[in-house]
């Protein structure tokens, strides 16, 4: 055993290892690059999802300012027919 060992903490040796897993150097670099590109898969994806959730604020905003308008619409038409 001369290779020394690095003590790996990416998401896939922490599932298994919940203290970190002891690797040789080429599988921690490995390990390193494919836990930087899902953490980055992961980040994109979250963004997305929290894009579509805006939109549908503002849709239900917007139904909002639209059922409101027609309330009032519909208390000046009242008010005109009593008139
Ligand atoms: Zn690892």
């Amino acid at each position: 055993m001369s290779e020394n060992l690095h003590l790996c903490k990416c998401l896939f040796c922490l599932k298994n290892y919940p203290n970190g897993n002891f690797v040789t150097k080429s599988v921690y670099y490995r390990h390193r690059k494919r836990n930087q590109m899902s953490i980055e898969e992961e980040s994109s994806n979250s963004e997305q999802e929290e894009n579509v959730e805006e939109k549908d604020i503002n849709l239900n905003l917007k139904n909002n300012e639209v059922s409101i308008i027609n309330y009032n619409l519909l208390n000046i038409y009242l008010l005109i027919n009593k008139i």
